[in-house]
């Protein structure tokens, strides 16, 4: 769950390591400008570039003297709301209510005139559940989600609303964005599932996400970070229309050759990156993604499962 989305520090430099031995590791402008210019030679399969999400306060003082002593650029994609907390890490406030509730094993509640039971009794229990309510949240709008998170609170009694994790402040972003290795990019006001919201509310969250950082860096915000990963074409339009560069989805794949060449103006707006996860032991937290192979991962997986349940018969 979210513990996979975290990265050990030892880890991190592991892998950074790992990166600069096989690739060159490239800051986005100068990624988006050879893209541009179609300069495939110089990308060619060797160009890596590093991306952080939602502005977490251990950039600052975990990931920033890693990224100093390997001496390499990154972006950071920050949503504004976080500040003032209008946005909230709901995917760690599910985890807790989902793992604190414990009344009779089962987590009781009533949304938009359905009963819902579920069984909280093993850890697989949780786990689903907790995927189950994440679902839900991702279709909802940001002040649904607001009372959905509540209500949730409510009914499970579970305790505490912990600090799930500091976020950069505003003078951090403003420092940062000074710093010569590192790029501020966008990434929503209220880290807003964009396709669930109605074409202008989805271009106020980027607009205003935008402006803020612009404002308090006083430099473009010309990069754009899809929250979730979750976009299509309309989002990918809307971005491209907008005024943005680029624009990362969560697409696990990497940009070949061929994707330069053609000078795809759209593909900028929907652009692959891998994860890094931080439970998946390194070397294989790394050298997996960058082999390719989770693109071809799902037909496998569904391939397997039919020829193991006709095995079984
Ligand atoms: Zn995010």
């Amino acid at each position: 769950m979210t513990k996979g989305l975290t990265v050990a520090p030892e880890a991190f430099k592991s892998q950074l390591a790992f990166l600069l031995k096989f690739y060159d590791v490239i800051d986005i402008d100068s990624f988006y400008s050879h893209i541009k210019d179609s300069n495939a030679d110089f990308l060619g399969k060797s160009a890596v570039l590093l991306t952080f999400d939602d502005g977490y306060s251990d950039f600052k003082t975990t990931v920033l003297p890693v990224l100093e002593e390997f001496n390499v650029p990154a972006i950071v994609y920050v949503s504004p709301g976080f500040w003032d907390k209008r946005a909230r890490l709901w995917w760690y406030e599910l985890e807790d209510i989902v793992w604190q509730a414990a009344r009779d094993n089962t987590l009781y509640f009533t949304w938009q005139g359905s009963d819902y039971n579920i069984r909280l009794v093993t850890d697989k229990d949780r786990v689903s559940c907790y995927y189950m309510l994440h679902g839900m949240m991702m279709a909802m709008g940001h002040s649904m989600q607001a009372e959905f998170l509540d209500m949730l609170w409510d009914v499970s009694e579970a305790s505490s609303h912990a600090p799930y994790a500091q976020m950069l402040s505003q003078d951090d972003i403003k420092w940062l964005s000074s710093h010569r290795l590192i790029t501020i990019g966008a990434h929503t006001y209220s880290h807003s599932v964009l396709p669930v919201l109605s074409r202008q509310d989805a271009i106020d969250e980027v607009i205003k996400g935008k402006k803020i950082l612009e404002d308090v860096t006083d430099r473009p915000i010309d990069h754009f970070a899809y929250p979730y990963g979750a976009a299509s074409r309309r989002e990918y339009d809307l971005i491209r229309e907008l005024g943005f560069k680029t624009a990362v989805t969560m697409n696990p794949r990497t940009i070949s050759q061929s994707h330069i060449r053609r000078n795809d103006k759209k593909f900028m707006f929907s652009l692959p990156r891998l994860s890094v996860r931080g439970d998946v032991p390194y070397p294989a937290s790394i050298k997996v993604p960058l082999s390719g192979i989770e693109e071809y991962l799902l037909f496998p997986i569904t391939f397997l499962k039919i020829s193991i349940s006709s095995n079984n018969r």
